[in-house]
């Protein structure tokens, strides 16, 4: 399995545009089985295209989310309220997807991997 990535966040410097390319049939089954323990989505490292003045940076989905919850009048407002801080969303970092890539690994030598294959292609096909 080939993890690649197009660029880098302009603010937080996390991976934009997160692919994964399977080698095989066998690699993609273990990658969906994996998916279903836990699952990881990069949908926060999509990448887009913000203006800072004149000039377009291309910066993650998280960051463009945040900078719009972070505008001053709105920090002023819910303090003001008592109103909780809102759940900022995060990107994955290189370690993160770093991390998850190798516990594939993990998970493709453990002695019961072929029934989780199984339950995948079952899904996949709808065997029954
Ligand atoms: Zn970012």
């Amino acid at each position: 399995m080939r993890v690649k990535w197009f660029g880098y966040c302009a603010c937080c410097r996390n991976p934009l545009d997160v692919h994964l390319y399977p080698q095989n049939f066998y690699e993609d089954l273990l990658y969906d089985s994996y998916n279903n323990i836990r699952p990881k989505n990069f949908e926060n490292n999509v990448s887009m295209y913000k203006f800072y003045g004149l000039k377009t940076r291309k910066i993650c989905l998280a960051c463009y989310k945040t900078q719009k919850l972070l505008k001053p009048y709105k920090v002023r407002r819910d303090f003001e309220i008592g109103r909780p801080l809102p759940k900022y969303p995060v990107s994955a970092t290189q370690e993160d997807i770093k991390e998850w890539f190798f516990k594939i690994e993990e998970f493709s030598k453990r002695a019961d991997v072929d029934d989780y294959i199984k339950e995948s292609l079952n899904r996949i096909f709808d065997y029954t």
